[in-house]
């Protein structure tokens, strides 16, 4: 007989603890699991804003899935995932179908741009490694460029920045530290460099701890942030940006970069597979399974789920993508066992810690507030713990952050 069959796609943080985890919890001869990924490599999402920045090397932020995959038991295809055929159940990849008897969607985020004109044109965003490295490099050819020029263009030095949620503002944090790094390294003047910042509600980190949110802008601005707040951004245009100023004004900024962070939603293929969703997440049940699909599990960024206590969605985070995956994998694993009564999810959320560049860095962790050395040496076992959790002390020791002061 046929042994039932477990596809996971996506190799982050929601797919690789549900595979970690199905490989220590399921026999060889129990079932057959398929890990895809677009890439050979894991990258943490979580350290995207470093490596955009150029404040850490794009290899620090990524490790081979065969690193953590115990490959006699789990089959690895590196492919792109184009559909899922729900009812015919089957993935379609770039090499080729593969069908499942289970199915797990952990393909994480891309960015919502609202559909405001010419972001897909004009802007980067800080979506994986790819698009980090073209960041890093377009930042540094910006540099390079002006002290070529005949008559250097000012405005090349500006990097407008959309977004003051915790993308934005951990990636302001490392541009504050890399900037200085760029003046001195290409002989050109700090104060000709602009950081902007356009956010279109009325405070940086809408919603977090109005005291650290204080301490955030304050740092920011010492590292020479210019924040532009209740300022939406409404066009990206070749060189510049368009943010509106009240009803009627607009006020062009003119920027040789323009670096879009202002929010996620899911992945097109939970769209384009047809599964009921919202800004392509799926509002799973509490057993983590999509509505109507008792053999397909969804988790991480894809997944959709409402925090009874405030009514409102919990926000897409690695976090709830690795807690998702422990409980999928034990899901699956019951569901293989015979067992019909599946585990219910409940975040556990210790906390929030959002860096503001090196050694420093605000959070709320257990119910207690931190800022500076204390906030940021959290941040870094936070980072730490996320590696520790999928591949153990070795892949700590390889890949770990160790320089706490
Ligand atoms: P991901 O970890 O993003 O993984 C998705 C995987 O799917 C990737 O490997 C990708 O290559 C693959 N993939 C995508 N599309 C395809 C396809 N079509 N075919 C094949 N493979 C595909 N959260 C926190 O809890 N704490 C933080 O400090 C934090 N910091 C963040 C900092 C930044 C800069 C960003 C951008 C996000 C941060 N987040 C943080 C949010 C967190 O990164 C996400 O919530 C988390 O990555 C979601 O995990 P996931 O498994 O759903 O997706
Ligand atoms: P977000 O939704 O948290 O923040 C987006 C920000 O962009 C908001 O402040 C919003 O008001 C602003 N915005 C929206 N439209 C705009 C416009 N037209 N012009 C200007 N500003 C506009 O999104 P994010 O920061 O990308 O984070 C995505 C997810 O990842 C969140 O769930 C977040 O919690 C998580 N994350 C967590 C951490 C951390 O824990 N340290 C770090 C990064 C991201």
């Amino acid at each position: 007989m046929r042994k039932p069959r477990i596809v996971v796609l996506g190799a982050g943080y929601g797919g690789l603890m549900t595979v970690t985890r199905l490989q220590k919890q399921l026999g060889t001869n129990e079932a057959e699991v398929i890990l895809i990924n677009k890439n050979d490599y894991h990258y943490e999402t979580t350290w995207l804003h470093e490596a955009s920045a150029g404040t850490l090397h794009h290899d620090r932020v990524r490790y081979d899935v065969k690193d953590v995959v115990n490959t006699s038991k789990v089959n690895f295809l590196q492919a792109t995932v184009d559909d899922i055929k729900v009812e015919e159940k089957k993935v379609l990849t770039s090499e080729g179908e593969v069908e499942f008897d289970y199915l797990v969607v952990a393909l994480g985020a891309e960015s919502e741009t609202f559909g405001i004109q010419g972001l897909h044109e004009h802007a980067f965003m800080i979506a994986n490694v790819n698009s980090a490295r073209q960041i890093r490099e377009h930042i540094e050819l910006q540099f390079a460029t002006y002290k070529n020029e005949e008559v250097p263009k000012d405005e090349r030095l500006t990097i407008v920045v959309g977004g003051a949620g915790f993308t934005g503002i951990e990636f302001l944090g490392e541009l504050g530290n890399r900037v200085p790094e760029l003046c001195k390294e290409y002989d050109i003047d700090r104060s000709k460099v602009r950081i902007v910042c356009v956010e279109a509600a009325p405070m940086i980190l809408p919603g977090f701890d109005p005291e650290l949110v204080k301490y955030a802008r304050a740092t920011l601005e010492k590292k020479g942030v210019e924040f532009h707040i209740g300022t939406p951004l409404k066009e990206a245009k070749a060189g510049s940006v368009l943010i509106a100023k009240g009803e009627d004004e607009v006020e062009e900024i003119k920027a040789g970069t323009i670096v879009w962070a202002a929010g996620v939603r899911g992945n097109r293929v939970i769209e384009k597979a047809g599964i009921e969703n919202m800004r392509a997440r799926v509002k799973i049940n509490k057993d983590l399974r999509a509505p109507g699909h008792d053999n397909i599990f969804i988790v991480g960024d894809c997944s959709l789920m409402i925090n009874e206590e405030t009514e409102r969605p919990y926000p897409p985070t690695a976090q709830i993508a690795m807690q998702q995956g422990e409980v999928c994998a034990r899901n699956i694993a019951a569901l293989l066992h015979g067992k019909n009564d599946l585990e219910e999810f409940t975040p556990d959320i210790k906390g929030t810690v959002c860096s503001l560049g090196e050694n420093d860095a605000i959070g709320v962790v257990y119910g207690k507030k931190l800022t500076g050395t204390k906030a940021s040496f959290m941040k870094k076992v936070v980072d730490n713990r996320a590696l520790y959790m999928v591949g153990g002390p070795s892949l700590v020791f390889k890949k770990g952050k160790f320089k706490f002061f």
